[in-house]
C-alpha cells in the first residue's frame, strides 16, 4: 500500500480503467479514484470500454469517462480496477500493457496477480471498499462525489447489502459516506427505481425463459438479441435479471445466457455469449466460470463462450448434476 501511495503520488500522468460492461463498482471505483487523483493535481483519464448504463450517469464526474485510449497521451502510470485480468478492460489492454507502471486494484478470487504493484483484497465487499482504504492512505478530502461513487460501488455490488460479500467495512463505509453529504434514497431511485417500460417487458421475456434442471439445482435464463430488439433494450437492461432465477427454491446456481451483439465491438469481450453464474453459497461459481476461461467471485462469476446455443445450453445441464 505505502509503495503504490508514493508512486500515485509521484506520478504526472495517470490512465484508470475498468471492466467492459461496467457494474455500479467499475464506475464507482474508477470515478472516486480520478477524481481524488485530480485533487492531487494529477492528470487522469478515466476509460472504460462500454457505453454508461444509464442508471449509472448520475454520478458526478460521469461525463469524464471516454472510450478513448489517447495514445498521444504520456501515461506513466495506470491503475486497473475491479478486473480480474487485464484483458477485462477490453480493446485497450494491449496499449494499456505498455504503460511503464501498471497497479492492479481487485477483489475477485480469480485475479491473475497482474501488473507491478498489485492491490487486491478477495475479502473486501467491493473494489470501491479498496478505493476507500487507497484515498485514506492519499489523505484527499472525500466530497460528496467521491462519497456518491464509493457508496454506489458498494451498495450494487453487495446487492443492497444482501450478498455473501456485504462485510462490516460495507457498513461502516457507507455510514461515513451518509455523513458525508450521500442521500441513499437519491442513488437507489437512480440505480433501482428508474427502469424504461422496455426494461420491464424484457424481465417478462426473461422470467419466461427459465428452465430448471432435473435435480431442480440449476436455473437456467436465456435472453436474445432479438428479445433486446423487441423490447427496445440495451444488454446493461438485463443487469440483476438473473437474481430472479437465484431465488427459486432449492436452486443452488442460476445462470444467464446473453446473446452478445452481432458485428458491433462485442459488449461483453469476446465470444457469442455472455454466461452469468450466480451461487446460493454452496457452489463455487468462480472455479466454474474459470473452467470455461472467466472467472469472478464465488458466489457471481461469468464468462464468454462461442457455441451453439443449444450446445451451450446441455453443457450447462450437465453441470446440473455436479451440484
Ligand atoms: P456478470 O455475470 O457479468 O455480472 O459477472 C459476475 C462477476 O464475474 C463479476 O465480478 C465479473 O467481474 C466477473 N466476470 C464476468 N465475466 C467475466 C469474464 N469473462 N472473465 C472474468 N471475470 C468475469
Ligand atoms: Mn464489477
Ligand atoms: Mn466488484
Amino acid at each position: 500500500m505505502d509503495q503504490i501511495v508514493r508512486h500515485l503520488k509521484s506520478s504526472r500522468r495517470v490512465f484508470l480503467a475498468s471492466h467492459t460492461q461496467p457494474d455500479g463498482d467499475a464506475i464507482g471505483s474508477l470515478l472516486a479514484l480520478g477524481l481524488s487523483l485530480e485533487r492531487l493535481n494529477i492528470r487522469t483519464a478515466l476509460y472504460n470500454e462500454s457505453l454508461i448504463p444509464a442508471v449509472y450517469r448520475f454520478l458526478p464526474g460521469v461525463a469524464a469517462i471516454t472510450r478513448h485510449f489517447d495514445s498521444q497521451a504520456d501515461f506513466d502510470t495506470a491503475v486497473i480496477l475491479d478486473c480480474g485480468s487485464l484483458k477485462r478492460i477490453g480493446a485497450a489492454a494491449a496499449a494499456a500493457n505498455k504503460i511503464p507502471v501498471i497497479i492492479n486494484v481487485d477483489h475477485h478470487v480469480t485475479n491473475t496477480g497482474f501488473g507491478h504493484f498489485q492491490l487486491i483484497d478477495t475479502s473486501a465487499c467491493s473494489t470501491a471498499e479498496i478505493v476507500h482504504r487507497l484515498i485514506k492512505q492519499l489523505a484527499t478530502p472525500i466530497d460528496k462525489a467521491v462519497a456518491t461513487a464509493i457508496y454506489t460501488g458498494i451498495l450494487t455490488d453487495t446487492g443492497s447489502f444482501r450478498f455473501a460479500n456485504t462485510n462490516s467495512a460495507a457498513f461502516s463505509i457507507c455510514d461515513e459516506m451518509v455523513r458525508r453529504g450521500v442521500t441513499p434514497s437519491e442513488v437507489a431511485q437512480h440505480v433501482y427505481g428508474t427502469y424504461s417500460m422496455g426494461r420491464i417487458k424484457l424481465l417478462n421475456l426473461a422470467l419466461d425463459s427459465i428452465e430448471i434442471s432435473t435435480n431442480g439445482k440449476l436455473s437456467l435464463m436465456t435472453l436474445t438479441r432479438q428479445m433486446l430488439r423487441e423490447t427496445n433494450t440495451l444488454p446493461e437492461d438485463a443487469d440483476g435479471i438473473i437474481n430472479y432465477a437465484k431465488r427459486i427454491q432449492d436452486v443452488r446456481v442460476a445462470v444467464l445466457i446473453q446473446e452478445n451483439g452481432n458485428g458491433e465491438s462485442p459488449s461483453n469481450g469476446s465470444g457469442r455469449f455472455h454466461v452469468s453464474l450466480r451461487s446460493d453459497g454452496t457452489v463455487d461459481v468462480a472455479a466454474i466460470a474459470a473452467a470455461f476461461g472467466g472467472g469472478g467471485h464465488c458466489n457471481a462469476a461469468g464468462f464468454n463462450i462461442e457455441a451453439d446455443m443449444g450446445e451451450l445450453k446441455s453443457k450447462i445441464f450437465d453441470l446440473a448434476q455436479k451440484i
